[in-house]
This record gives C-alpha cells, structure tokens and sequence, in this order.
C-alpha cells in the first residue's frame, strides 16, 4: 500500500491537529500511518479492533474534514487493523491510554450503514463549457454560474425543477466543477436524494445519527439532487429541515433539484416548502426548436463528427420531448453510420428515427408544404408541380423542394417526381440554392423560417 505524498500528510495532519485536543491528538493521531489504496481509499492505520471502533466514532468526522480540506475533494476513509505499526511514541500500541473516554462500545448490529460517498463522483461532460443554453434553460443557466461564483451569497437556496432529461444533473454538476476549479478549498457535498435517505435510515438503525448529522453540516456547498424523493416521506423531510436551517444560517450554499416546483411535491411539509422558496426557483423548460438543433450539433462534435445542416434539424424535428432523447437519436444515427458504413445524410437519419421520433416522420405530407407555398407565393398548385420554369414558379418550387428535404428527409427522386418530373440533381441543385440564398438574404431566410415554423405548428397539432 503506498504512503501518502509527505506534503499532502502534513497537510493533514495539521488540520487534525488544530481541531482535536493536543494530549488526543498525540497519542491516537500524530503516528497513526496513513496510507494510500489504489482506489483513491485513504487507509488509516490503527492498532487493534477496539481502537479501531474508538476511531470510528471519534475521529471520522475530523479525518474526513482534513483530507477534504487538503485534498480539495472528499475521499473514502478507512480505518484498518495493523498491529505491527509504531504508534503512540513510548507506549503498547495495544493499550490504549487508560485516562481516555471510555469509548461506546461498539453496538453489537450487524447490519453496517453503507459506506457515505466519499469520493465525488462526477460527470466529466457535466460542464457549463458544454451546456447548450437557449430559451428554455437561461435563467436556470445564469443561476447555476451566479451560485458557482460566490457560493452562499447569489441565491440560496437555488431549486432548480423540470421534466426528466431536461439539463438538471447536468447543471448541479456543473456547479461543483466550477467550484472545484475555482476554489478547491471549498468542501462540495453532491448526492442523489435517495441516497441522502437510505443513509439517514442506515444511521437511524446504527444508531449514528451524531456522525450522519456532522457529515452532512460539515459541508460549504451542499447539492441535493432530485429532492422530490422526498415525497411521502415525514421522517426524512424532518431531518432535511434540520439540516436546511443548519446549513442556511452558517451561509452555506444549498442547491436542490426537483422534477416538480416545491409546492407541488406531494406531502412536503409546508415549511420545507417555504424554504424551498426563500432563495431562487426556476424552471428548465422543453428546448426550441434552434436550441434543439443546437443540441445536436453540440452532442455530434463531442463525438468528433459534423452532421449536415439538413440532418441538424431533421433531428431537431423530430425529437422534441428533452435533451436527453435527442442526444441518444443522435448518438443512434452515428453509430449506425459507423456499422453500415454510410455516410450521415437524411435517408440515413430519416431510417434510424424511424421508431425513435417523437413527432411522427410523415405526419406532415408533401401535399402540407406544396399547399402552404402554393398559398404563400400566390402561384397554383398545378404549377408549382408543373416543369414550367419562369422564375415566379420556379422559385416557389425550389421553396418548396427545400422545405419537403429538410422536414421530411423524403428522397431526391422521390421529390423530383412531385415536382414535374424533375431528376434528383435538379432537385438537389433547388436545394442548395435555396439554403445557399438563405445565408445570403436575410429577409429571403425569414420567408422561409416562417414556414417552416407555420408547418411545423401544424405538424403538432
Ligand atoms: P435531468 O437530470 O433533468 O433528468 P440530465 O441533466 O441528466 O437531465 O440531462 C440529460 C442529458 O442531456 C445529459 O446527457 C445532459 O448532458 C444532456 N443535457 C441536458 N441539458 C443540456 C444542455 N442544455 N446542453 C447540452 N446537454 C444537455
Ligand atoms: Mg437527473
């Protein structure tokens, strides 16, 4: 097992000693080896079983404090028998010194509280860097950065509520990365809810309620994700409360998130409701449409591939449920290109959505998008189906082939035969013309934006 770094130990050594009474400080802790497990555990070295459980109840709360404070991260303590170790200077190590606290007995249960996380245990994506910020997420964004800026001070607490892969994982986690870069000092607590419950049961039934209490209030920044896990459960909610209030009044930061607004998470209590409400509540909302077609840009360059505009939206289209839904589409179209090795296009997208949309492919017709141009432009639909080709047609027709392509992914061919006959370069040259005239006229994209949109509001009814 190796040793701890030398700087590192002192570090914490002398944080243990500045917070526990010099005489116990010297004969339990000053030569007690620290040692290093491969899975980031820090092993404390202790001479027998009953010093072992003497520590346990003494110590952990401290020793993990120390090494949270000199390693800028909590970890997993563990104490372990090693009789062999020098440890008080001049004394049996297998006598502990008489005069100490008679230490509880150790409670004859077997039943072990599950080991607290130690380890912060975090996603590495789960960064503001690559949250995509639109409409529907930026006032939760903005308080999420604020709250990473001067934690205790911007709102507190900040609630964060929203349906299921809306971003709000991602935005807790955000904040304690930014914290960590910003001030490893700081100690960060982020937990599941449930897991907050199953331990505050654990402790219950052990007995160590002391300990889980200290745990969770030695904490500068507290993040408590999905709390609505505390629905239907009094007791819980009891010991949440104290907690809050503890945390609160030392000015620690608190940051909740719910899938539902505090008010309407069943039987909470009133007052944790109201100190739900003290600091910030916001809502992340569905994404829009650009922020969808964001979102699959963001999720495709992550994986080092760029996807083609028309196969951007094609996505965005047709997931529209949560952000989560159109990471996995995208996720699915790519890794189908690899296996089938195809290049990404809309007939690739349009197969692999096939049973993944959310908005049915083809609820929409061509018939929908010849008709709204038809009427648009003022030209008649036989026309626009026509091969007349002066410009007051042709132009409505390039329209409309762009449109069926983008928001249907239907097939050059299959196009150019609901268009006069026309062959598929024709079509596809219709096609970049028309995406090509939207980069360069402003006013010329908005027709076309408005459309789309028009179609797309119909597509959802
Ligand atoms: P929730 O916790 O609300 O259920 P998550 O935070 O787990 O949702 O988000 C689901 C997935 O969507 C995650 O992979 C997350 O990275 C991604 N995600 C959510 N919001 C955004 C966003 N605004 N930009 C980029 N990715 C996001
Ligand atoms: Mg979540």
């Amino acid at each position: 097992m190796p040793a701890l770094d030398p700087r590192l130990e002192e570090q914490i050594r002398d944080h243990l000693s500045q917070r526990i009474d010099p005489q116990t400080y010297r004969h339990w802790l000053a030569n007690a080896p620290l040692e290093h497990a491969l899975d980031g555990t820090i092993d404390v070295g202790v001479p027998n079983q009953f010093a072992c459980d003497y520590f346990e109840k003494s110590f952990r709360v401290a020793i993990e404090e120390a090494v949270n404070i000199s390693l800028g991260m909590p970890r997993r303590i563990q104490f372990v028998v090693r009789p062999d170790a020098v440890y008080a200077a001049g004394q049996s190590a297998s006598e502990p010194e008489p005069q100490l606290p008679p230490p509880v007995p150790p409670a004859a249960v077997v039943v072990r509280v599950p080991e607290p996380r130690q380890n912060l245990v975090l996603n590495p994506d789960y960064t503001f860097d690559q949250f995509v910020v639109g409409p529907s997420n930026r006032l939760a964004h903005a308080a999420a950065i604020a709250v990473s800026e001067a934690p205790g001070k911007a709102y507190n607490p900040l609630f964060i509520h929203g349906s299921v892969g809306l971003g709000k994982t991602h935005l807790l986690q955000a904040v304690c990365h930014a914290l960590r870069a910003r001030s490893p000092n700081l100690s960060l607590n982020y937990l599941p809810c449930e897991e907050f419950v199953n331990e505050y049961i654990a402790s219950l039934k052990e007995q160590k309620i002391e300990q889980f209490r200290t745990r969770y209030r030695s904490v500068d920044v507290l993040l408590v994700d999905d709390i609505h896990f505390l629905a239907n459960k009094t007791s819980s909610q009891e010991e949440f409360f104290h907690m809050f209030n503890a945390l609160k009044n030392a000015s620690k930061q608190l940051v909740f998130s719910s899938d539902a607004p505090p008010g309407d998470i069943p039987t909470l209590s009133d007052r944790l409701i109201s100190r739900f409400q003290w600091g910030l509540v916001v809502r992340l909302d569905k994404p829009v449409f650009e922020t969808r077609v964001s979102i699959v840009r963001q999720k495709a360059l992550q994986r080092g591939v760029t996807f083609p505009d028309d196969v951007l939206e094609f996505v965005a289209l047709h997931v529209d449920t949560n952000i989560r839904d159109i990471e996995s589409a995208t996720l699915k179209i790519i890794a189908t290109s690899m296996v089938d090795r195809r290049p990404i296009d809309l007939d690739l997208a349009k197969r692999v959505l096939q049973d993944q949309a959310s908005v049915p492919i083809g609820r929409l017709t061509i018939a929908d998008i010849q008709n709204i141009v038809s009427r648009h432009f003022g030209v008649k639909l036989s026309d626009l189906q026509s091969r007349k080709r002066n410009r007051s047609i042709s132009q409505p027709r390039q329209v409309a082939a762009y449109l069926v392509r983008t928001m249907l992914g239907t097939s050059l061919e299959e196009i150019g035969a609901y268009f006069g006959g026309k062959d598929h370069t024709t079509i596809l040259y219709s096609v970049r013309k028309v995406a090509e005239r939207c980069e360069q006229d402003f006013q010329f994209k908005a027709v076309v934006d408005r459309l789309a949109s028009e179609l797309r509001r119909e597509q959802q009814r």
